[in-house]
């Protein structure tokens, strides 16, 4: 089998984005993609809800977005349907919450990026939606506040993450780059720069000797390669912890319930006009709730169903699960009773799907790209990993290549240091969702 010029573990969005774009830039590299799942995009990347935004707060939040949705719909437009629909994202604001957002909207504004404002009267005529329920006893009892306007922000939409991780395992294979499914990797292989001789002594690399990762264990054997690329999205810090490697790396459940439009009510809310080209609803943030802070929001999908999202904080906890399960108690006596307070329209409505994942969070929001002793890592998405997948894939590319700076598409250049820990060079994330 012989020496790789890279692994890449992981052959979930992220993974599959690297190993194209490393095969672009490196068109002679022998390169290696291993996946523990029988076939590709099934970890996070299936469980995500595949929507897209540039409405970040910082620039380098808007730059891996917008670049990487701008690749997207290249390629959607000229290669392969990837089912990109531009619905849009609102976010539902009390008089105070709006007061607080303020100043961020004004920068983000002076940084170009479109967004409209919508009154209370105007989302009451256009959504049917009931703006004033905090004096309703219920809604007192939860926290609940009033809708006073809404920010709509026009640059964003869903896509099928489906086709964007087959596109670019395609690209990838046609460049003669290998997958190897239903293969796991157990542990990282350490080895010293330079060994004392030709029989490893036991204890090598000691503490004092330079070290290198020189490859993977598998459950089918050893597999050496120059660099080792991990890219396994919420299993990563189990593999990053067992060489000290560390990437401040917090896996959190999220999970999402399907609601098909089966009575009249529901599809006149899906088929909501006046906000974007499809004639339908956009992705919908209701108000925070003032205790948690958490939101909940609905995005129509497929024509014919809802998906119900909320992103709770404390005390979700910070752990990875093989499994994550949905908890359905969370629909009930959570999404059900506050979504049917603001929209009537979901009464009766029993979720007849759903499903849970993981979300991996950095302190900053940001995500990390780092190189240290052949080792590269990439992540910590933080939610947002399938909008931002195609200018991670090519910062990689670039940290692989030695390259200070990669060039992400429409030809911005971007230094990959900024991503790394111990050059980071990002502001904190407002938009939190
Ligand atoms: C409910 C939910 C909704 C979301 N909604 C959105 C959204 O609307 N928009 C958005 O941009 N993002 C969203 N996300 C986040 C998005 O799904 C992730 O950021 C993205 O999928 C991360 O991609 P990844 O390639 O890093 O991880 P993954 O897709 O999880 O890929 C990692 C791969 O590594 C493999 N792997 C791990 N360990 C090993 C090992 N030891 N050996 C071999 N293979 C291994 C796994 O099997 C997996 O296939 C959402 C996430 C969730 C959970």
């Amino acid at each position: 089998m012989g020496e790789y010029d890279a692994i890449i573990v992981g052959a979930g969005v992220l993974g599959l984005s690297t190993a194209f774009h490393i095969s672009y830039v490196c068109p002679k590299a022998k390169i290696l993609v291993i996946e523990q799942n029988p076939r590709v995009g099934q970890g996070n990347s299936a469980k995500s809800a595949s929507m897209f935004r540039t409405f970040f707060s910082t620039e380098v939040g808007q730059t891996l977005a917008r670049s990487s949705i701008d690749f997207y719909e290249h390629v959607h437009e000229k290669i392969v349907d990837l089912k990109m629909k531009w619905t849009g994202y609102l976010w539902l604001f009390c008089e105070e919450d709006f007061k607080d957002f303020r100043s961020t909207l004004n920068e983000m504004e002076r940084k170009g990026l479109e967004y409209m404002i919508y009154d209370k009267d105007e989302l009451e005529k256009k959504l049917d939606i009931k703006t004033r329920i905090s004096d309703e006893e219920e809604a007192k009892f939860m926290g609940l506040s009033d809708v006073d306007l809404g920010v709509f922000a026009p640059k964003a939409g869903a896509m099928d993450v489906d086709a964007l991780v087959k596109f670019y395992e395609s690209r990838f294979t046609q460049r003669k780059g290998k997958i190897r499914f239903n293969l796991k990797v157990k542990n990282i292989i350490i080895e010293p720069c330079e060994p004392l001789g030709t029989t490893r002594f036991s204890g090598e690399p000691f503490f004092w000797q330079e070290a290198r990762v020189a490859g993977v264990n598998t459950t089918q054997g050893v597999i050496k390669a120059k660099k080792t690329i991990i890219a396994a999205g919420a299993w990563a810090p189990s593999l990053l912890d067992q060489v000290g490697v560390t990437a401040h790396l917090k896996p959190r459940k999220r999970q999402i319930f399907s609601v098909t439009t089966e009575s009249r009510r529901l599809r006149e809310l899906y088929w909501t006009r006046g906000f974007n080209q499809e004639g339908c609803v956009p992705l919908t943030f209701l108000p925070r709730i003032s205790r948690t802070s958490t939101r909940i929001s609905f995005s129509p999908h497929d024509g014919n169903a809802f998906w119900l999202f909320f992103s709770d904080k404390f005390p979700r906890a910070f752990k990875h699960e093989e499994n994550p399960q949905p908890e359905n108690y969370n629909y009930t006596y959570g999404l059900y009773p506050i979504l049917t307070k603001y929209f009537p329209q979901f009464n009766e409505c029993k979720a007849s799907l759903s499903w849970a994942g993981e979300c991996v969070y950095t302190p900053d929001l940001q995500p990390i790209a780092l190189e240290q002793n052949d080792l590269i890592f990439v992540g910590g998405t933080s939610g947002n990993g399938i909008m931002k997948a195609d200018s991670l894939g090519r910062i990689v590319a670039a940290l692989f290549a030695g390259d200070e700076h990669a060039t992400l598409y429409g030809d911005k250049k971007f230094r990959v240091s900024d991503l790394s820990i111990e050059k980071r060079n990002v502001e904190p994330e407002r938009v939190k969702i």
